[in-house]
């Protein structure tokens, strides 16, 4: 007899509207988390607020934990991963790791949300000392400083006068191979550039971008009130390197309106890293036989009307595993694979 329950992997942001809206429907989801709490990148990272409506991330995902937790219909295993599978849609046999024991999971389908990972500023190609200077932090750092309402200079505690946020770190970068634009980074940093103009009231904020890409409704929502209402600098210019001389940082690159070299001085630089998959989707993928794209992110194969189905049939994949996403793409994505996956296992039981 067919398997009607569904496996979703991944116990983020896509994972957990996927397994709410399985159960909602009157099917039993088995979710699977690696780490020992829900919540995905957003809890693991600890973003301090959400674009574009600047919610607090924390509340925001235990909002989407607390739908799936003590919910009859949702299974949930933490500090678990998957390591082997076989089978096909309405009989799949998925093998999986739980603090030493192995245990055998049965599910009708597969819903693949084990998501990204942030791009690391301190490879080879990058000239922006990350690990070398204090004072030169990511998004994610920020946001953790951000968080705790504490905006200051790692390497002195004192309030910055000048910060810089560099765009397009890691993406949109063909020597490195990540040509894709990641998608979010421009909305957040402009969200960080007017949380650090509210907290440091006396800083100035700049942002040095290739060009800026709002998506939607971010471009009133962040993008123009970051500008007018918060006076946030906006300077098209490629910065390629951060060196340190003295007490500050300075940032070279080439100012491209101008079109002449730049150096400026700041106390701090915040980079605005990419997304890239992370290593629970290459693995994953690895073990149900999805296809990867060129930059190893799951390849979903239904274009721009079917974002969710992959080679394996009854296997699907959403959210930022597939490829940079925001909250929405998350949620839509989890919608789909929800009603695709859901749709598969009734063709196997219910045949027409
Ligand atoms: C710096 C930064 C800030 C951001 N801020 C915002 C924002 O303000 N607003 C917005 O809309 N978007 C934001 N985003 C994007 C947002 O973080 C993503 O859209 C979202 O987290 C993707 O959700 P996901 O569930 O697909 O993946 P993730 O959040 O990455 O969750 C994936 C989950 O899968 C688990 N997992 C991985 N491998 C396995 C495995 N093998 N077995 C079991 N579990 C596994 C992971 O532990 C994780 O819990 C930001 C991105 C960045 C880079
Ligand atoms: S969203 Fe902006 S910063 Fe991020 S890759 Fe695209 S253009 Fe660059």
């Amino acid at each position: 007899m067919a398997n009607e329950n569904i496996l979703v992997i991944g116990g983020g942001p896509t994972g957990l509207e996927a397994a709410k809206g399985i159960a909602d429907l009157g099917y039993k989801a088995i979710l699977v988390e690696k780490r020992e709490r829900l919540g995905g990148t957003p809890d693991a990272s600890g973003y301090a607020a959400l674009t574009p409506d600047m919610r607090d991330a924390g509340e925001a995902m235990d909002e989407m934990r607390a739908a799936v937790e003590n919910n009859p219909n949702v299974e949930i295993m933490l500090n678990t991963e998957v390591t082997g599978a076989e089978g096909e849609t309405g009989n799949f046999k998925v093998k999986a790791k739980s603090a030493g024991n192995e245990v055998e999971i049965e599910a009708g389908a597969v819903i693949i949300a084990t998501g990204f990972t942030h791009f690391d500023p301190g490879r080879e190609t990058q000239k922006y000392g990350y690990y070398e200077h204090d004072d030169v932090l990511t998004l994610v750092d920020a946001e953790k400083m951000l968080k705790e309402g504490n905006f200051v200079r790692p390497s002195n505690g004192e309030k910055p006068k000048r910060v810089a946020f560099i765009q397009c770190v890691g993406s949109r970068d063909r020597q490195i191979g990540n040509e894709y634009c990641s998608k979010v980074c421009c909305g957040i940093s402009s969200k960080q550039a007017i949380e650090v103009r509210e907290m440091v009231p006396d800083c100035k904020v700049f942002i040095f971008y290739i060009d800026m890409r709002m998506y939607g409704y971010w471009e009133n929502e962040i993008y123009w009130p970051a500008q007018e209402k918060h006076k946030v600098n906006y300077i098209k210019g490629m910065a390629t390197e951060i060196i340190k001389k003295g007490d500050h940082l300075i940032v070279k690159g080439e100012d491209t309106t101008m079109r002449r070299p730049m150096e400026v001085p700041m106390d701090m630089v915040i980079l605005a890293v990419g997304m890239e998959p992370s290593a629970g989707t290459r693995q994953v993928a690895d073990i149900f036989g999805v296809k990867k794209n060129q930059y190893n992110f799951i390849e979903t194969i239904g274009g721009a009307l079917n974002t969710v189905s992959t080679n394996v049939e009854g296997v699907f994949a959403a959210g930022a595993c597939t490829g940079p996403s925001d909250l929405e793409d998350c949620i839509s994505a989890a919608g789909s694979a929800v009603m695709k996956s859901i749709a598969a296992v009734r063709r196997v039981a219910v045949p027409a």
